[in-house]
């Protein structure tokens, strides 16, 4: 994992400069939702006693009754832009310019989310414009195997993009 700007850190693990959440499942309780990324599927937490769906998706507790019977339901995968963000000049370490961000509309069980906007110029994404959902490569991280000892963990993200017209 490098880290964009900064070349004194080539090929070093600096751990506290981890965007990415650790996906393996020995460390994440959520760990359903990023298998089911890499299979290209959108998902989240359902409840089974009281159909509250949570997004992001819980780990053991649905938040609105307690019960720990939860399932992991398909999201729709395209929403309109409600409104937006694009920073250009000054992105947190770490980041490309431009770093685009945006409230996303649902016809779905979860209504808005926050979310990434990637593969989109600046200044070409309008409210109302629909985007879709895509899933990227995120640098590895390292994780302990045990006897297997030290292995780099694959791991995926999501964002969305415009929908080509
Ligand atoms: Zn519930």
């Amino acid at each position: 994992m490098s880290v964009v700007g900064i070349p004194i850190l080539d090929n070093l693990y600096p751990v506290t400069m981890d965007l990415w959440p650790v996906e393996a499942k020995e460390f994440n309780m959520v760990f359903p939702f990023y298998e089911n990324l890499k299979q290209g599927r959108f998902t989240t937490t359902k409840c089974k006693d009281c159909g509250h769906v949570a997004f992001p998706p819980r780990g053991v507790i649905c938040p609105a009754c307690y019960s720990q019977n939860l399932e992991y339901i398909d999201l729709p995968k395209t929403g309109k832009v409600v409104v937006l963000s694009e920073e250009v000049k000054g992105v947190p370490l770490g980041y490309e310019s431009p770093l685009i961000h945006a409230v996303v509309q649902f016809d779905g069980p979860v209504k808005r989310m926050i979310s990434k906007i990637v593969n989109c110029p600046v200044g070409t994404l309008k409210r109302g414009d629909e985007v879709e959902f895509v899933v990227f490569d995120v640098p590895p991280c390292p994780i302990e195997k045990g006897r297997a000892g030290t292995i780099m963990a694959e791991r995926v993200f999501y964002a969305f993009q415009p929908v080509k017209k």
